[in-house]
């Protein structure tokens, strides 16, 4: 089976891991500093702190925006679930938009008809891999007063005209989930061109504490640990090189599968770098089979397959449970169309050309 995602761990991990154990500092500490300065000199970020997860990062983003109860956060409907939770988390009103059927990200023209004056942020997603549509929303950010929060989550080394995601909005979040582009295990990354927002956040992702034993805020235990970050640091080294990997793939899946009629490839707007976090196709509303048929027989020739995401947040059992809403047609279409193949480091040539057989076999078999 070609997987659908394979976290790579270098063999020095090992070394690296065995290291942090030996010295018993296991806990956060000075590999953590390490990593983090690491990751955001490969980024080309200014200011970060790691923390345990992205999810953790999204909080913790939220907070020093001072988003609280009763103000609204504009975000797109179609992402995953730590998105909008990170909103539920400050007691905030999650405003779900629609995105643009090309990209998959918040479609800016859709914003300001769901302004109102609780209007507080806009949280954008760079969804798969590929950088929303910054400028604009940056343009209409300014115009409302609105401060912007960068769910990068997915988007590790993505830019806009070399602007990295993370830096063109007030705060970023980055995710080192396994699956994610690169990992620390679990762990994640608040980052700013502002480096207030950034100490502030490490003190509300180590207990509120500003100094040694002065607390003073509500603080949480989100730190890294120093195991999670040797695991992290050995993967900076070849974050770059993966990255390039993923878009050969992606533009070779591109080539093989440009002929298949029923199908739409991934697009990118002029001067974005899309890091195919995950290569996502779509099927066409005409298309002579069901996505669930097409899950079947790509599985049947060992080519794993997943859907990000198959429904929509506001559908979601819970968000249904607590009165949340929404109405973004586009967003739920994508949910029914959309399709992510194998695009990670460790599929060869070999695999990309069997994906292509298959869709030209499958192809072949329903055109007669
Ligand atoms: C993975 C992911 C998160 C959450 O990150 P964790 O490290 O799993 O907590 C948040 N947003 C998006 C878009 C993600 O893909």
């Amino acid at each position: 089976m070609i997987p659908i995602a394979k976290p790579i761990i270098p063999e020095e991990t090992y070394d690296e891991i065995k290291a942090v154990l030996d010295s018993g500092m296991i806990a956060c500490g000075e590999t953590v500093k390490e990593f983090t300065e690491g990751f955001l000199q490969v980024s080309h970020i200014p200011y970060g702190a790691s923390c345990n997860s992205g999810t953790a990062a999204l909080d913790i983003a939220l907070r020093v925006l001072d988003i609280k109860p009763g103000d609204e956060v504009i975000l797109p409907a179609f992402t995953f679930i730590a998105t909008g939770n990170s909103i539920l988390y400050q007691g905030a009103k999650p405003v779900f938009v629609d995105i643009d059927p090309d990209t998959y990200n918040l479609d800016p023209a859709e914003i300001e008809k769901n302004l109102t004056d609780k209007t507080k942020a806009i949280l954008v997603v760079h969804l798969f891999g590929l950088p929303a549509n910054m400028p604009e929303i940056m343009e209409i950010a300014r115009k409302y007063d609105l401060k912007v929060i960068e769910d990068c989550a997915q988007s590790h080394l993505a830019d806009i005209d070399c602007q990295a995601t993370g830096t063109l909005g007030d705060i970023g979040t980055y995710s080192f989930y396994p699956t994610k582009n690169m990992t620390t295990s679990e762990g994640g990354a608040v980052v700013s061109i502002n480096q207030n927002l950034i100490e502030k956040s490490k003190i509300m992702i180590d207990q509120g504490q500003s100094a040694k034993y002065i607390h003073t805020e509500l603080g949480f235990n989100y730190r890294m640990t120093n195991i999670a970050a040797a695991i992290g640091k050995v993967q900076l080294k070849y974050i770059a090189e993966w990255t390039h990997q993923r878009v050969q793939n992606a533009q070779k899946l591109n080539e093989l599968l440009m002929d298949i009629p029923w199908i739409k490839t991934p697009h990118v707007p002029e001067g974005y770098t899309h890091v195919y976090h995950q290569y996502v196709i779509r099927l066409t509303d005409d298309a002579p089979m069901t996505r669930d048929e097409l899950i079947e027989e790509l599985k049947k020739e060992g080519i794993g397959s997943a859907i990000h995401y198959p429904s929509v947040l506001y559908d979601q059992p819970f968000y249904r449970d607590q009165g949340l809403v929404g109405e973004c047609p586009v967003s739920e279409k994508a949910a029914g169309q959309v399709l992510s193949l194998p695009v990670h480091p460790m599929v060869s040539d070999d695999n990309l050309e069997q994906i292509g057989k298959v869709f030209s076999e499958i192809n072949s078999k329903i055109c007669v």
